[in-house]
């Protein structure tokens, strides 16, 4: 349990040591929301180039419900996790609808309940919005908070439920979306996984893990799948691939490349080998055969710059067009 003036000794630290970053400069609604979703999976320094992105092509809900789902995934490329990029989109346009037709007339809703509503949004940016866009007294809990909660109260495999009571009984009701982004600050830049620097915390005082920080919490182990790929990319006569939209269900869904299978395939005469590359997805390690053919039969390809792109399917094609057999 955090007192009073653990409250008031984490603000002063926010106050003084938070960092300078663009979506803490605004209180626009829209970019707020931009950030908490590219910061759900998206480290922050790769995440403001992809914010800065993201809010100079749409810099409003309305400008985001007017363009493809396409368009978005472009601006998206390279961010990964393009679910994210085409509920958003999902979300501009439910935005964008009158109220008797489920929307809210252009404007982003700014309670919790009503967040909860849009599509792709959870409680942790549901209340990450409500509380930093629209002052609402709500408690985020994130991956930095649970953390932050199983030092200080010294729990090795606190419940989502008990983190949950601990961060609404922590909130700053004056100061909500400060109090949430301090916790998660403290998370991400004192009380971190490792390399914990307790000697700069402002919660030292009252911390019982303090001791040893790194038992807490116990660490989950992430076993990742290996995944053996083979893809072939055609290029056409104009030297472009020939690429097509994935379906906008499954891995890479509403993006466009060049068609895998699985396992390895057995050497064509017809196709060159490019060699071999790997990619690690959060869940899984992509090893990947790469190899090229020419298709006489088709004159026009894609130019890949004209297209939303996976960073599998970025290094796929570039390995693709490197005409030399090598391993990376
Ligand atoms: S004192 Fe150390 S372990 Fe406790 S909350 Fe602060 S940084 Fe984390």
């Amino acid at each position: 349990m955090l007192t009073t003036d653990d409250q008031q000794a984490l603000l002063a630290w926010y106050d003084h040591h938070q960092r300078d970053l663009p979506w803490r400069r605004t209180r626009d609604p829209w970019s707020i929301l931009l950030s908490e979703v590219l910061l759900q999976q998206t480290q922050v320094t790769r995440g403001l180039v992809y914010w800065r992105r993201m809010v100079e092509t749409f810099p409003t809900v309305a400008s985001m419900s007017r363009a493809s789902v396409d368009a978005v995934l472009k601006a998206w490329e390279g961010a990964g996790y393009y679910s994210r990029a085409r509920r958003l989109h999902a979300l501009s346009q439910r935005v964008m609808l009158t109220k008797d037709k489920d929307g809210f007339n252009g404007e982003l809703p700014g309670t919790y309940a009503e967040l909860l509503t849009l599509p792709g949004i959870g409680p942790y940016t549901a209340a990450a919005v409500a509380s930093i866009a629209f002052g609402q007294p709500v408690a985020c809990v994130d991956g930095n908070i649970r953390r932050v909660m199983a030092r200080h109260t010294a729990q090795t495999e606190p419940t989502a439920k008990d983190v949950q009571d601990w961060a609404d009984a922590a909130l700053q009701i004056h100061r909500p979306g400060d109090w949430n982004q301090a916790l998660m600050e403290l998370g991400a830049t004192v009380c971190t996984p490792r390399r914990v620097r307790c000697e700069a915390c402002p919660l030292v005082p009252s911390c019982r893990g303090r001791a040893a920080p790194e038992r807490y919490p116990t660490a989950k182990k992430q076993r990742k799948i290996d995944v053996e790929l083979t893809v072939v990319v055609e290029l056409a006569s104009d030297g472009y691939p020939v690429l097509s939209q994935r379906p906008m269900s499954g891995m890479f869904a509403g993006l466009w490349g060049p068609q895998y299978a699985e396992g390895p395939v057995e050497h064509h005469p017809s196709t060159a080998f490019c060699g071999t590359l790997r990619h690690e997805l959060s869940h899984r390690r992509f090893t990947v055969h790469v190899h090229r053919r020419t298709n006489a039969d088709c004159s026009t390809g894609t130019p890949p710059d004209s297209v939303a792109l996976s960073a599998l399917d970025i290094k796929v094609l570039e390995l693709a067009t490197v005409p030399t057999d090598k391993s990376r």
